[in-house]
């Protein structure tokens, strides 16, 4: 099904945006409809990443979008974010690639990296030709990565890790890692090779969520790094949680589109079908879910507009992005789930794209910070006491 483009912009926030932007957008957007819909169904359905779409992605600049030199495109964080959107319209799996490759691997090494590995890693990241995941999360602390067991203890010049990555995407296709991992200091950040000795990674198999994404576990035993794989500005849990969140600023955007599909799809849906004596769209209690659906999609877009500006200003904050995060993401899945309602029993099959959406937003809502998380850290921020460390 094609998705109109500017089908919904209630508030004109078009004119808000620049020429370039505009056209950033359009181009994302024909490369989803015309590359990524026609196989994601199949991708979904068989548990498979679409690999082939890596190389187009990479030479329409998606890759490291927003970082400037290096082979990345220098976008502004609006344009970066109107990508995210787009590619979310396809599926959220294809937006987690993209979010991982650019905002949190290539960002860890734009931002904590030596001179010498931005230009070893970042011209080949920003071309598709390398893949890199974030392996931050453990089977034991996700909401809470300042408990980490992973280890890196010294080793005459150089590092030895151990530990467990779990949920890492992109793990079993990414050329590095970037492990987080404790030392005497505190927590700094490792970039492992494919292939390093003692270092295996392995696919979740059996998720109802993502499924066109690749998800994994990451083993370090006995891992034996010299001290130029060390990230030498990465001190301190504020590293990763820098990359976390350049992640969720461009999650936030995609939010949107993945409840635009969905909102799209039902609104049609309603109009055609036709149950008593007229269309869906025509009782009330339709009209109601469908109204909400769109005003809460819309003030999605302001939230992440301004977002944008003010982080393009370098005023946007931390909690500026928890707040957008929370908000369009648990919206969104409200918008799913609306519109899985609306479809009847034909909201729970493939020929429709409002089930896989919807399963997707379960995974969105929950990493880069759960919803409850975020709750946590805006709770925080007006009042000034934290209810978590
Ligand atoms: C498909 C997928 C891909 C992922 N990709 C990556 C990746 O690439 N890299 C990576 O490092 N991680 C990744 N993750 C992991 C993700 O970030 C974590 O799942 C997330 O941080 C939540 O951690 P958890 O699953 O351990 O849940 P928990 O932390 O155990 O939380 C469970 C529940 O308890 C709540 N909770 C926790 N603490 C509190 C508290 N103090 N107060 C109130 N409620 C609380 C949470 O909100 C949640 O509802 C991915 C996860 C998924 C599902």
């Amino acid at each position: 099904m094609s998705i109109l483009l500017n089908d919904l912009d209630f508030f004109a926030l078009d004119d808000l945006l620049s020429s370039e932007e505009k056209m950033t957008r359009e181009t994302v957007k024909q490369f989803v409809d015309r590359e990524v819909l026609p196989g994601i169904e199949g991708h979904f359905a068989r548990e498979t990443f679409a690999s082939e779409l890596v190389p187009r992605m990479a030479e329409l600049g998606m890759f490291g979008a927003n970082l400037k030199g290096y082979g990345c495109a220098g976008m502004n964080n609006v344009a970066y974010g109107l990508i995210m959107q787009e590619l979310e319209a396809g599926d959220s799996g294809l937006r987690s690639f993209a979010s991982v490759q650019s905002a949190l691997s290539m960002y860890a090494i734009y931002a904590f990296g030596s001179e010498q590995q931005k230009q070893r890693y970042l011209p080949e990241m920003a071309c598709g030709k390398l893949i890199g995941c974030f392996g931050l999360t453990e089977p034991d602390h996700g909401s809470d990565p300042g408990g980490m067991e992973t280890r890196a203890r010294r080793d005459g010049r150089g590092w030895i890790l151990n530990g467990t990555k779990r949920w890492i995407t992109n793990g079993t296709i990414a050329n590095v890692a970037i492990v987080w991992a404790k030392v005497d200091e505190g927590v700094t950040g490792f970039l492992v090779d494919k292939g390093t000795p003692g270092f295996s990674a392995h696919d979740i198999k059996g998720k109802f969520s993502m499924r066109a994404s690749i998800t994994s576990e990451l083993v370090l035993e006995d891992v034996h790094l010299d001290d130029s794989a060390r990230l030498p500005e990465a001190r301190g849990l504020k590293a990763p949680l820098a990359c976390l969140t350049q992640a969720r600023y461009g999650i936030a955007w995609g939010a949107i589109g993945a409840a635009r599909t969905c909102y799209r799809c039902a609104l049609e849906y309603a109009k055609s079908r036709k149950q008593f004596s007229r269309p869906l769209a025509g009782y009330q209690l339709v009209q109601n879910k469908l109204v909400r659906m769109m005003t809460e999609i819309t003030k999605a877009q302001m939230v992440c507009l301004r977002l944008g500006r003010l982080k393009d200003e370098g005023r946007a904050r931390p909690e500026h992005v928890s707040f957008a995060k929370r908000n369009n993401v648990s919206e969104a899945l409200d918008v799913a789930r609306a519109a899985r309602d609306i479809l009847g029993a034909n909201g729970i099959v493939n020929e429709y794209p409002v089930i896989r959406h919807m399963l997707n937003l379960e995974t969105v809502n929950t990493y880069e910070g759960t919803y409850d998380i975020h709750t946590l850290i805006l709770g925080r921020d007006i009042t000034g006491q934290s209810a978590f460390e």
